[in-house]
This record gives C-alpha cells, sequence and structure tokens, in this order.
C-alpha cells in the first residue's frame, strides 16, 4: 500500500516513507457553511430566460459559489515518482476524502429528483471498457465495442409502455432529458419547417435554449396557478398564429411544480382550432414521464394519440450514476433528420456523436430488476410520502402545495441559504421544493423537518415576523400567511 488517508489526523497524508504530508485547505473543508464567492445577481440582468418579463418585478437570485476558490490543482509527476510513491498517496488522500464528502451530500439530497436507490454492483465488471453507441441504434457501426444490443431492449420497453409497435418506433439513449428535448424539438422543425414553438413558461430551460439554438420562432404560454398550461391562453396564441404549424412541447411533469399538461384538451384545442394534421406534439418527460403511466387517475401519455415524440431521463426517476435519458419518437419521421455517415459506416439522427454505452447497461439492468410492478410500488411510494411531507408542513404552519399526480411538494423559500445548501434545495423566486424520489425516506423528511422548524423559528424570529404570503404561487388555499390561513 503506498498511502493512507490518516484519520482524525486533521487532515494528513501518511505517505509511504513514514512521513505526513499535511493537505490542503480545500481539501479539509468540507462544510457547506462559508459563503465565499456567493454572489447576488438582479434578476433580469444578461439574464432573458429567468427575467422579470412575465411582470413578476424583479427579484434577487442566488447563484452558487466560484469553484475556482476550491479547484483541485494537476500535480505535475516527480521526477521520481515512481519510487516515492508521492503522487498516488496524494491523489489517494484527495479521492478518500472526495468519497466522504460524497457520502455526506448524498445524505443531504432533497430538492432534486435523483433517485439514489439502486444496486449496481454486478455491472462493475465492464467499466474497464470503452462502450461507445456513436450513431444510429438500430444500425451497427464498425466499432465493435457497443452495446446497442441493450440500448435496443430498453427502448422496445419504453415503446412498449408509450404504445408505439416495434417497427414503428425510433428512439435512442440520450446524455439527459435535455438532448430528448433538443432531439424532439428538432424533430417537430423537421416536419414543420416553419412551425412555431408553443411552450409553458414553466418549460424547463432546455425548451427555449432549443427555440435559440435551431432560431425558432417560439411562443410562451402562460400557466395556472399549478403550473399546468393555460389553455385558455394557448388558444388565443394559436388563433393569432393560424397561417403557421405548431410545435407544442408538452411537461409531463415541470421542473419546479411538478405540474402535468393536458394533452387531451392541448389536442383537442388545436384540432378545433385549425390545426389538424399541422401539428407536432413533443412530450418532456424528464421528470414524471415514467412515474405518471403508474399513477391512477393520471391521463394517459401513449402514441395512440397524436403525439410526436416523448423524453424521459434515466437518471432522475429510474435512478442511474450517470446522467441519461430515453428518447422515442415515430420512425416516419426520423428520415427527415438522418443523413449516413461512411466513416462510422452508421447513420446519424442523434444529437451527440459518441454515446454512452455504459447507460444502456445501466438502464437495462434497471428494468430488468424492477419491472412495471416495482415501478408501480415504488411510484406509490413517492406519492404517498409527498403527500406526508405536505401535511406535516401545513402542520407545522408553512404554506405548501402538491398537485394530484405529482410528488413534487412546493413551499416557502427557506431564507436561510446556509439551509439551502445544506438540504440542496431548488429555489425559484418565494419558493422551494422537495421532490420526494423512491430514496427519500419518512426518516429522510422527518430529519429535513425538524430542522427546517427549528432554522425557519429563527428567521422568523419565534413568530415576532409575518408568515411570508406565497399565495401568488401556491394558491391562497395553500398559503399559510396571515391573510389566507384557515
Ligand atoms: C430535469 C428536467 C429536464 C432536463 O433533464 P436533464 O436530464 O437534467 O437534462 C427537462 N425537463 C424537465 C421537466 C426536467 O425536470
Amino acid at each position: 500500500m503506498v498511502g493512507s488517508v490518516a484519520n482524525g489526523s486533521g487532515g494528513a497524508v501518511v505517505l509511504a516513507n513514514g512521513k505526513l504530508e499535511p493537505l490542503a485547505e480545500e481539501l479539509i473543508q468540507l462544510d457547506v457553511s462559508s459563503d465565499c464567492g456567493l454572489a447576488k445577481v438582479e434578476n433580469g440582468v444578461g439574464n432573458g430566460e429567468l427575467g422579470g418579463e412575465d411582470g413578476e418585478g424583479k427579484r434577487a437570485i442566488v447563484l452558487g459559489r466560484n469553484m475556482h476558490t476550491s479547484s483541485l490543482a494537476i500535480r505535475e509527476p516527480d521526477v521520481d515518482e515512481e519510487v516515492t510513491g508521492e503522487g498516488e498517496a496524494y491523489m489517494a488522500s484527495v479521492l478518500a476524502r472526495y468519497r466522504r464528502r460524497l457520502v455526506e451530500r448524498t445524505k443531504h439530497l432533497i430538492g432534486y429528483p435523483i433517485n439514489l436507490d439502486y444496486e449496481y454492483g454486478a455491472l462493475a465488471q465492464l467499466q474497464h471498457f470503452s462502450i461507445n453507441n456513436a450513431g444510429d441504434p438500430f444500425i451497427e457501426s464498425n466499432y465493435g465495442v457497443h452495446s446497442r444490443q441493450f440500448e435496443i431492449g430498453v427502448l422496445d420497453w419504453f415503446a412498449r409502455l408509450w404504445e408505439l409497435e416495434k417497427n414503428e418506433y425510433w428512439g435512442y439513449i440520450t446524455n439527459c432529458g435535455t438532448e430528448g428535448n433538443l432531439h424532439g424539438i428538432l424533430v417537430g422543425r423537421e416536419v414543420f419547417p416553419d412551425g412555431i414553438l408553443y411552450a409553458s413558461k414553466d418549460s424547463h430551460y432546455s425548451v427555449f435554449k432549443a427555440a435559440r439554438m435551431y432560431r425558432m420562432e417560439s411562443i410562451k404560454v402562460k400557466t395556472l396557478v399549478s403550473g399546468e398550461m393555460d389553455c385558455s391562453d394557448f388558444e388565443q396564441k394559436l388563433l393569432q398564429n393560424k397561417d403557421k404549424p405548431a410545435i407544442v412541447n408538452l411537461n409531463i411533469g415541470t421542473t419546479v411544480k411538478g405540474a402535468v399538461d393536458d394533452l387531451d384538451l392541448v389536442i383537442k384545442i388545436l384540432e378545433e382550432s385549425g390545426f389538424k394534421n399541422r401539428f407536432y406534439i413533443h412530450c418532456d418527460g424528464a421528470l414524471f414521464g415514467l412515474m405518471l403511466p403508474f399513477v391512477k387517475r393520471a391521463l394517459k401519455v401513449t402514441f395512440k394519440k397524436p403525439i410526436g415524440s416523448v423524453s424521459v431521463s434515466g437518471h432522475k426517476f429510474v435512478g442511474c450514476p450517470m446522467p441519461c435519458g430515453v428518447q422515442i419518437t415515430r420512425r416516419e419521421h426520423i428520415g427527415a433528420l438522418s443523413k449516413d455517415v461512411e466513416y462510422l459506416a452508421t447513420r446519424d439522427a442523434t444529437i451527440m456523436g459518441s454515446r454512452n454505452g455504459h447507460a444502456p447497461l445501466f438502464l437495462w439492468y434497471t428494468l430488468n430488476k424492477k419491472g412495471y410492478k416495482g415501478f408501480q410500488k415504488e411510484v406509490q411510494r413517492c406519492l404517498q410520502n409527498a403527500h406526508y411531507l405536505r401535511n406535516r408542513l401545513r402542520e407545522a404552519g408553512i404554506g405548501a402545495m402538491l398537485n394530484e399526480l405529482s410528488s413534487t411538494v412546493v413551499f416557502e423559500r427557506p431564507r436561510d441559504e446556509e439551509f439551502v445548501r445544506m438540504w440542496q434545495l431548488a429555489c425559484q423566486g418565494n419558493i422551494a421544493h422537495v421532490v420526494v424520489m423512491p430514496d427519500v425516506t419518512i426518516e429522510k423528511l422527518d430529519s429535513f423537518l425538524h430542522e427546517l422548524v427549528q432554522t425557519r423559528s429563527n428567521w422568523l424570529q419565534g413568530g415576532r415576523n409575518p408568515t411570508p404570503c406565497i399565495a401568488e404561487e401556491i394558491g391562497g388555499e395553500n398559503c399559510a400567511c396571515a391573510l389566507h390561513k384557515k
């Protein structure tokens, strides 16, 4: 053994020669309390997407810390590195500390929809291979170290879930939900080159990014308090643009409020407004694409309805250590997008070139292990735990909202950035949320609630400061301020 981290020795590494090497300060610091580099920026300045263009007024957003103050330098190996092993020891110590930090940070991960409940030990044996699925999943390239057989197994599973026949779908495993959106909207644009993109203002930022990248005309549609697309505003905007086809981004779970847009109503409005056979719907199911099919009473996302594509993130509800996603579209659409590539002996119909060949293995493994039944159970548990959290928040006098088909609990933004960072809460304006994933247990929620109630009493000065009103964001019936509480 070359070197090991001296546990509890105040940040030093034992080298092979027995000497102690102190660790750089930035490695020792594991707390999240310092606010170095914390920048307060006025919303709207150089930031079109989040700006006050909806008449919401100016509001400060807090950006994360400047990483350059704590980056880990690359050290040039010593000439006699092989003899002293100092470099190895340095790296081992850095990694051991990093691992400890990951364990701690993972314990407090509650604000982002990442399912940590997985066990992939069986796949460790494959990590030494450079698996790459560059190109079209259905056409084997000359690059032989691939996992296309797993990728297509996964795609078949999703196509069946969304009711598209094997010979009628096309799809691929993406690098993330964003890539699915970039692809789905591009397919829509290729099918209707002069189409206008319609998306609710609560859509993920990647949707508006796609519009900018593709230089598409785009129209933001208003939302209801729930975060759902306001269909009367949608209809009005459609009628003002009847001369051009419509490309619609439909949210199956919005990022902040977990709202599900009403697919059936959107289709009805399109058809009744003169857009029959002149629209393309991309369903952004990054968050709930895989949860919705298992929720009773939920609307159904299916290719039996006139939709063009559906995408989902693999690292969110499914649970996967690396970011990935799934994109499914109709085979008839993909020809418009594809180009043959001689160099690879395959076809280019994806956004990226090289594609992660490990991700399909992880997805394949999870789908096999859990199956429909497993996912169904997990979805039910998430919804139950989300109700538990919402109820407990309300009992504590904290306004909270939970959409019916969702496990995202929205509540008043904590006034304590340290607490926000500790629990990695995603905040927007006056609200924050917790996304209840399968790994978020009642115990985790209880410990979160306990800390929240304590620190909240500090910033409300034991009740001397009034409970903030967030009726505009979550509705009066969910708000706990003096005016709205019952
Ligand atoms: C997370 C999310 C995305 C983006 O997915 P990534 O996998 O993070 O790229 C897109 N849409 C919605 C609604 C999301 O919640």
